[in-house]
């Protein structure tokens, strides 16, 4: 039987690859790694109590989903079902319909979905006009060979799979970006817009001037947000997702953590799952989600795991301060936003936060449905 070029390639490849690596190491065997004790033996899968862990923006999708995953479903039926309910919602400013958008007023959406049991992924990135990217990303995992698909060709995809093209730019979000553009600089063109003030002197309506004063708000920090959604079911398999609009006014084409699988989110059935929100650049260059998982498995819990990623985030910081000095204070520390949503296999689950407040989500048999308070790493 004549063997395909490209396998015959990759088999010599693998083959030279085993030896040489079996050399390197001073092994008698040909083929080190079968002989060996492995140093992550796979552990024995539990049956558990079911959790779900993601960002505080997940509570209404997760109130609405967990008892499903009580009774038995699978987890990222239930991950992508919560994290839809957000990508839908027209007033929360960092997903899907209503988020926010690029430099060009155009929604750029990413997403990424992981599923344990069969250690798979898809995602899709900067794609436009489909409201659900999430189930997109699911449909590349399930209906290709890759994991990610980006701009056009994952627009074209989630149509061809019926997918209907949407506006995700509301008028509010409209607004809010025009306003972001007329107060950019004072070098070009435009003019600064009217003051939420000016617009009640002129007597235009309440809402009007209600709406002003908002995305003046919004306008004075940069908005951020993202939700991620991690799932353990009663048959102990992992599963978890995580869906944005990004950064507000980012670059077109710009692409964060959030579709990248060990960045913005990751899990292993052997080890547990983790997803990221805040600056998805800290979560690239720390490959963030994949370390808190790693530390899962070497037997960390999720509080000692989030909490040790933030600290490594903390120094690589300081280190690239010294070329982009804003990103952390006098202290040392990180200006910007992280934070991950950690589920052990034993259903334990934490949030942690690099710095102050805020919230996440965890829905439990015991514990119920609710928020609970981020552990921050430094003091706000
Ligand atoms: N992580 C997202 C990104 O960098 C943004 C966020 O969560 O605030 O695109």
């Amino acid at each position: 039987m004549s063997v395909p070029p490209r396998e015959l390639d990759r088999r010599h490849f693998m083959g030279l690859s085993a030896s040489a690596a079996a050399a390197a190491c001073g092994s008698t065997s040909g083929l080190a790694g079968e002989t060996r004790r492995s140093l992550s033996p796979e552990p024995r899968r539990l049956r558990t109590r079911p959790v779900l862990v993601g960002s505080g923006n997940c509570l209404p999708g997760m109130k609405a989903a967990f008892p499903r995953l009580v009774a038995g479903e699978a987890p990222l039926d239930v991950a992508i079902d919560v994290v839809k309910v957000v990508e839908a919602d027209p007033e929360d400013r960092s997903v899907g319909l209503g988020g926010h958008p690029n430099e060009d007023g155009v929604v750029q959406l990413d997403a990424a979905v992981m599923d344990g049991a069969t250690h798979n992924s898809g995602a899709v990135a900067a794609i436009e006009n489909i409201l659900h990217p999430s189930e997109v990303a699911r449909l590349v995992m399930e209906r290709t060979d890759h994991c990610m698909i980006v701009g056009r060709g994952a627009y074209e995809f989630a149509r061809a799979h019926g997918h209907e093209h949407v506006e995700l730019l509301t008028p509010q979000t409209r607004r809010i970006w025009l306003r972001w553009k007329e107060t950019l600089s004072e070098r070009d063109d435009r003019f600064p817009p009217p003051s939420a003030e000016d617009s009640k002197q002129a007597s235009r309506s309440r809402r009007e001037a209600e709406l002003l004063a908002q995305a003046d708000a919004i306008l004075a920090e940069r908005p951020t947000g993202t939700i991620h959604c991690s799932a353990l079911s009663v048959a102990g398999e992992v599963a978890c997702t995580t869906t944005t609009s990004g950064l507000s006014w980012k670059i077109p084409g710009r692409v964060g953590d959030s579709p990248i699988v060990g960045a913005g989110l990751y899990c292993d059935a052997e080890a547990g799952s983790a997803g990221a929100t805040g600056r998805g650049e800290a979560a690239i260059l720390s490959a963030g989600s994949h370390a808190v998982t790693e530390l899962l498995r070497g037997g960390a819990s999720p509080l000692e795991a989030g909490l040790e990623v933030l600290r490594r985030v903390t120094r690589q910081a300081r280190r690239a301060a010294a070329w982009q000095p804003g990103l952390v204070d006098e202290a040392g520390v990180p200006t910007f936003g992280l934070n991950f949503y950690v589920l052990g296999l034993d259903g334990g689950c934490a949030g942690v936060t690099l710095r102050g407040g805020g919230e996440y989500a965890v829905a439990e048999p015991d514990g119920g449905v609710r928020l609970e308070q981020l552990v921050a790493l430094h003091e706000a």
